[in-house]
């Protein structure tokens, strides 16, 4: 999608909103819709103000899911991965780091987008990925290209990272910098697959512990970002140099915590706490890859500075940002007028990412 002129197609961050139908609480308020969509056009219309301006945003993608499956509009499981997820992985293919964040308030379809559910054409960007990445895999391989492959996951809650695939974790794990390869987790699990269901599996006991946690810290999912990395490598021999090389290529795949503004007349002590750290890596995530966007349109050389460090989350990503690596953006959306005010900021911090 490279903007015009600057000879670097496909360099800046991909973004795509995606509305949600609505829920059964919604549907039994007899909520109205705000949102419409015409091509990679999202409309937004102040339901108090109905009279104002209804606001534009333009996207990569703008994702509809009111109506049945036989709408062109309609944005599939299947649609968004093959919009989104295949392009990623196939830049993981080429070597790139890549990274798909899922943006937007709580309950508007960021775990839906990245996990899904487990029913036939419900799943998700990530194992819809993690699939595609296992068949290809399949395919490809010889005596002379090998393959491997290794995940993690992690909870980033409070500036505090927790390993999700090991049960004994109990968060504050350390994050260091290797001076070739970047940040890292100290004592983060990375364990190797060979299969979709390895990964299935792992992903599934990692679910398990995010939630388990959350209900006995009497906290939620939402408050955490989730983090799924797959390090991919590929090992090729040529036969006639006798010459070994490998490409590694990191994939990230973020369930963001819920962008919803932390009530500050309500939350006291650890939740004020909280909404203060979500707010900021947040936050700083959007100047992160609005700085890096803005670096590649102006044709700088070398970037302003980039507040990578301002926040866990970002510093862990860094490699996953900037420098060689693809990243694309979905933003969750509910379509209801009680949703207003939080998803016109979503769609503003989605139109900032551009
Ligand atoms: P979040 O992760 O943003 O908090 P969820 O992904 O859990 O939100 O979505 C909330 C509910 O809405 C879930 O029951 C989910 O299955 C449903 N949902 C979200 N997005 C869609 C969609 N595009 N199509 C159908 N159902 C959806």
């Amino acid at each position: 999608q490279g903007k015009a002129g600057t000879g670097m197609a496909g360099a800046s961050v991909k973004v795509a909103v995606r509305v949600r139908p609505f829920n059964a609480r919604e549907t039994s308020r007899q909520a109205k819709c705000v949102i419409q969509m015409q091509g990679n056009t999202t409309c937004i219309t102040n339901p108090k103000l109905p009279k104002d301006a209804t606001k534009h945003f333009t996207f990569d993608y703008s994702y509809w899911s009111h109506t049945s499956e036989e709408d062109p509009h309609f944005a599939s499981q299947r649609r968004v991965y093959r919009d989104i997820g295949e392009e990623m992985l196939l830049h993981a293919f080429e070597g790139y780091n890549v990274c798909v964040l899922a943006y937007g308030q709580t309950g508007a379809g960021k775990s839906y987008t990245m996990m899904g559910r487990q029913e036939a054409g419900q799943q998700g960007i990530i194992p819809q990925l993690c699939e595609d990445l296992f068949a290809r895999v399949g395919r490809e391989g010889s005596p002379d290209l090998t393959f491997s492959v290794e995940v993690s996951y992690m909870e980033i809650y409070c500036e505090r990272v927790r390993d999700l695939l090991n049960p004994k974790s109990r968060g504050g794990l350390r994050v260091r910098e290797h001076p070739l390869l970047g940040p890292y987790v100290q004592d983060l699990s990375r364990l190797a697959v060979t299969s979709f269901e390895d990964i299935a599996d792992l992903m599934d006991s990692g679910n398990k512990a995010r939630t388990v946690a959350a209900t006995n810290m009497n906290e939620t999912s939402s408050r955490s970002h989730a983090v799924f990395t797959i390090v991919f490598s590929q090992r090729r021999h040529d036969r006639l140099t006798d010459l070994h090389t490998e490409k590694v290529s990191r994939i990230s795949l973020v369930d963001l915590a819920g962008s919803e503004r932390a009530d500050a007349s309500g939350a006291k002590g650890m939740r004020l706490k909280e909404g203060a750290n979500i707010n900021k890596s947040l936050t700083t995530l959007g100047k992160v890859i609005s700085a890096l966007a803005e670096a590649q349109n102006s044709k700088k050389k070398k970037p302003d500075f980039i507040p990578y460090r301002d926040s866990v989350l970002t510093w862990l990503l860094k490699e996953n940002l900037g420098g060689n690596s693809r990243t694309a953006m979905i933003a969750a959306l509910s379509p209801a007028d009680i949703n207003y005010e939080e998803t016109l900021s979503t769609l503003r911090y989605a139109d900032r990412t551009k």
